[in-house]
């Protein structure tokens, strides 16, 4: 059954709550759920229900094509004048021998590792110290670009550019115009946590507002700028908080339409000052997945960071509203894996990426970071699969 037959059939099923049908019929009609309706998801939901309305989208906007990228992080430092109590990377300041705070040079030199390699995208981010400032980044944005044009520089979040730009008393946008001449492209989505102040203010009170964030992304659509967006869910918020989350994002995007993809990051309680707090299951990572695909019908992509989630529920989520399941990443992000996720080494070549979508049925693209395509992989055949010989199995009586 396609997808539009099974959400036909759901619809039809006599004994549907009532709210949920009508959301469904909204689904099929392309029709925008309101707030309320998102808070329904997550209470009465179940996943059969909302896999099936989350792949309808998924398949109307983008069928079977399934997103990588060949890329590699570069992680400037993981010491951090803030203090949040997710956090299980940061040192502070006060314990920075325990840390690392690269410089210029230093940076360079992972961008050569890559010279010759068929990379597209360098993404930069981690902890703010006062050393890594406006001419800092200035300086290894030129030389990044200088070096290598075709690398596209997806650099940094409202958490270090507040800071930044507050420091060399530049506004947002002139700060930002600044960067983009110095050769910045596009910024991640990181450090958007939860925006509700209730929680905030628990989990990441020193850092910028929800309002700080939010602007920081209006000015980069302004200058042209795409940008994603993240949502730190599973910790102590709840649903209303999820939703109230996806709504300002989704409120942004009418504005600008310059966010490209939504990145759902699950709480993870390894070695952090809220280890207290249990994870969620992966059926309730499913469930968001699916909600976030529901609700956020503004936002073309929602990627499932399978560095963070593991590669089995990054498969999963594809039948749940996921599109995109990031890059290569050759073992260069400590993020994850320092907060406990089950990848503590993150890396992936393109015939591992490439398979784990075709296993469950989806067509791989390999995409730039603005996703234009740069390889269709549904017939490629690698070398090793040619070289492959099949054997009979001997009949047995
Ligand atoms: S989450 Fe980011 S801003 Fe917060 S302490 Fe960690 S590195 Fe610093």
């Amino acid at each position: 059954m396609n997808a539009e037959k099974k959400l036909t059939f759901l619809i039809n099923n006599p004994t549907m709550h009532v709210d949920l049908k009508r959301i469904a019929e909204k689904v099929l009609a392309e029709e925008r759920i309101t707030f309320d309706e998102g808070v329904l998801l997550y209470e009465k939901g179940d996943l059969n229900y909302l896999g099936v309305l989350a792949n309808y989208i998924r398949e109307k906007k983008h069928g079977h094509y399934t997103y990588f990228n060949r890329n590699f992080h570069i992680e400037p430092t993981n010491v951090c004048v803030y203090d949040c109590k997710f956090c299980s990377y940061s040192r502070m300041i006060k314990q920075r021998e325990e840390g690392w705070e690269m410089d210029v040079d230093g940076m360079m030199d992972i961008v050569k590792k890559y010279d010759n390699e068929p990379v597209t995208e360098v993404h930069i981010t981690g902890g703010v110290v006062p050393k890594q400032n406006l001419d800092f980044y200035a300086e290894f944005f030129k030389r990044c670009k200088a070096h290598r044009p075709d690398l596209h520089i997806k650099g940094l979040t409202p958490v270090e550019y507040y800071y930044i730009f507050k420091k060399a008393k530049l506004s947002h946008y002139d700060g930002l115009k600044y960067l983009k001449e110095c050769g910045l492209d596009s910024m991640p989505g990181g450090g958007a946590e939860i925006f509700h102040p209730e929680i905030r203010e628990q989990i990441a009170h020193d850092k910028c507002t929800a309002e700080q964030w939010l602007d920081i992304h209006e000015q980069a659509h302004k200058l042209g700028m795409h940008t994603n967006a993240t949502m730190l869910y599973g910790h102590i918020e709840q649903f209303w908080h999820r939703v109230d989350h996806m709504e300002r994002l989704r409120q942004l995007q009418d504005k600008t339409g310059g966010f490209q993809t939504f990145i759902p990051l699950k709480f993870r309680n390894k070695d952090n000052q809220m280890a207290h707090v249990p994870e969620v299951s992966v059926i309730e990572d499913l469930r968001n997945y699916a909600i976030a695909r529901i609700y956020m019908d503004n936002f073309p992509h929602i990627k499932a960071y399978w560095a963070m989630i593991s590669r089995d529920t990054a498969q999963l989520s594809l039948a749940y509203g996921v599109n995109d399941i990031d890059g290569t990443l050759d073992d260069t992000t400590k993020i994850y894996s320092m907060a406990g996720a089950e990848e503590q080494n993150p890396a992936m070549t393109t015939q591992e990426l490439v398979e784990l979508i075709r296993h469950v049925g989806r067509h791989p693209i390999e995409r730039d970071t603005l996703y234009n395509v740069i390889t269709d992989y549904k017939d490629v055949i690698f070398e090793e699969d040619k070289a492959k010989k099949y054997y009979a199995l001997p009949v047995v009586n």
